[in-house]
């Protein structure tokens, strides 16, 4: 089969596309054709090595939307030909989380694309307990540029986070695809929301998507301008995957008894805590990664009802994956780029 693979770490010239062998399905496991495919910042990470054990020569891709292919021994229940979304966390089904219930903190997670082969290829093989069918009128497009950011911002919003109607929050990062996600989650929630991108273009983007107030963080000190268009109170909620170089601004956005939900760290993992900002406003920092099995069921129903619509910056053949992380990495997206085998 035919797939965008890299070999060795790095930029994205590493990306190249090559003739491989067509995966088998396992115990347990069913062969998707791989229909849609999306990009998220995960792949550039892992494109460019993380300390966990990525299969190499790698396949990435955490979204996958497509047709059952094959089914491995073991499968039933599932029928070949059906048209599925992918839940790109795999739990492992044995730890305390798992045995507790819903495996939302697996301790023994594995992300699809990232601790296995992804969904840039004609092909991918995934546990057939990962797999939601898809019902008719959503596109495989739209399934597979909701599902990772989707799940991510729902357990970190609402499992997480919390998040109660009339409550206001802050998401910066709002131009991405967890970020475009988190707005609309908010927004249905019945939150007041604030977001952070940067741009004009991508601010009145966002205040499309339902965020009440926009700031453009080239232009202005987004901490400061919260606080003041809050009345000097703050907001409940943050939603961040920033880190360090926003992480004293967002505690101090914070009000009394606000939460800051993070979910990543993209421009470094070693942020100072405030310590007397935090216990004076009795602050919660809450880290949060993919979720459960109930938050991915949970939000892609909203997603199949189109109370939720997934952001698609555009749609690129499987021959353009180096082009994707390139514009990704760029920061010239708007929500998801897809790519279709
Ligand atoms: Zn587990």
């Amino acid at each position: 089969m035919k797939a965008a693979i890299f070999a060795e770490y790095g930029g994205p010239e590493v990306i190249r596309i090559a003739e491989v062998e067509t995966p088998q399905p396992g115990a347990g496991e069913v062969r998707v054709a791989v229909r849609a495919a999306s990009l998220n910042h995960l792949d550039l990470w892992v494109r460019r090595g993380l300390p966990v054990e990525t299969p190499m020569p790698h396949i990435g891709g955490s979204d996958i939307a497509g047709e059952v292919d094959t089914l491995g021994p073991g499968v039933a229940g599932v029928e070949v030909g059906s048209r599925v979304v992918v839940n790109p966390a795999f739990y492992c089904g044995r730890c305390d989380s798992c045995r507790r219930g819903d495996g939302g903190s697996c301790a023994k997670l594995r992300i699809l694309g990232e601790h296995t082969q992804g969904g840039f290829a004609e092909y991918a093989v995934v546990p057939a307990a990962s797999l939601l069918a898809l019902p008719g009128p959503v596109s495989f497009a739209q399934a597979a540029a909701a599902a990772l950011v989707f799940l991510t911002a729902w357990r970190g919003l609402v499992t997480r986070g919390g998040l109660r109607a009339g409550e206001s929050v802050l998401v910066t990062g709002a131009s991405g695809g967890a970020g475009t996600a988190a707005v609309q989650i908010a927004r249905l929630a019945g939150a007041h929301v604030f977001a952070v991108t940067s741009g004009q273009e991508k601010v009145g983007r966002v205040r499309e998507l339902g965020a009440d107030v926009v700031y453009d963080r080239a232009q202005v000190d987004f901490s400061r301008e919260v606080w003041a268009d809050t009345g000097k109170r703050g907001v409940d909620l943050i939603f961040d995957s920033s880190g360090q170089a926003t992480w004293e601004a967002n505690l101090r956005a914070l009000a009394r008894e606000g939460r800051m939900v993070v979910y990543g760290a993209t421009t470094g993992p070693e942020a100072v805590t405030n310590v007397r900002l935090m216990f004076w406003k009795q602050i919660a920092i809450l880290g949060t990664s993919m979720g459960s099995r109930r938050d991915f069921e949970t939000v892609m129903a909203l997603v199949f009802t189109g109370k939720l619509r997934p952001v698609i910056d555009s749609v690129l053949s499987l021959e353009r994956v180096r082009e994707a992380h390139e514009r990704l990495e760029r920061g010239e997206v708007f929500g998801k780029i897809v790519v279709t085998p």
